[in-house]
């Protein structure tokens, strides 16, 4: 019988000078980036949350924690393929993950394409499996301010 697990997960990040817009394991070309202790992929760190989540295994920062300086700047598709190695050891697949980023600037819709590609390598599943959507806050709270980005995630995995 399969048995399922559904899991969600969010984060955000300040947005600063001189840091690398990274999204999904893309660089995008905007006049801001993620200020964070990694590469500050607020997309992945989502998706990372989700999967944890989904089998009670507490969190990103339980994981891969901030303080730690092996993961100063860390390449966040790393801790992707590391957290996903540890579901499928204990015998999850991922069925689908969909989610959404919150971000006023710019205009993401040119890269999405790119992002679920980029995603689905890292994930190592079908394309079709991963759902990015992009939308703004119209110009209230900290996403409409362009202070920062936000992201959700919610996976669905099977055994
Ligand atoms: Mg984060």
């Amino acid at each position: 019988m399969t048995e399922y697990r559904i899991g969600q997960g969010s984060d955000l990040h300040v947005l600063v000078e001189k840091r690398d817009f990274i999204l999904g394991g893309v660089k995008i070309p905007h006049t801001v980036g993620f200020k964070a202790h990694s590469d500050g992929d607020v997309l992945i760190h989502a998706i990372i949350d989700a999967l944890f989540g989904a089998l009670c295994l507490e969190d990103i920062g339980a994981h891969f924690p901030d303080n730690d300086p092996k993961y100063k700047n860390a390449d966040s598709r790393n801790l992707l393929r590391e957290a996903v190695s540890i579901i499928r050891k204990k015998g999850w697949e991922i069925n689908n993950l969909d989610t959404t980023i919150h971000a006023e600037a710019p205009k993401l819709r040119p890269h999405i394409d790119e992002i679920r590609k980029s995603l689905a390598d890292i994930l190592n599943i079908d394309v079709e499996k991963v759902s990015v959507k992009a939308k703004t806050s119209e110009g209230v709270d900290a996403v409409g301010e362009r202070l920062a980005v936000r992201t959700d995630c919610i996976v669905l995995l099977y055994k």
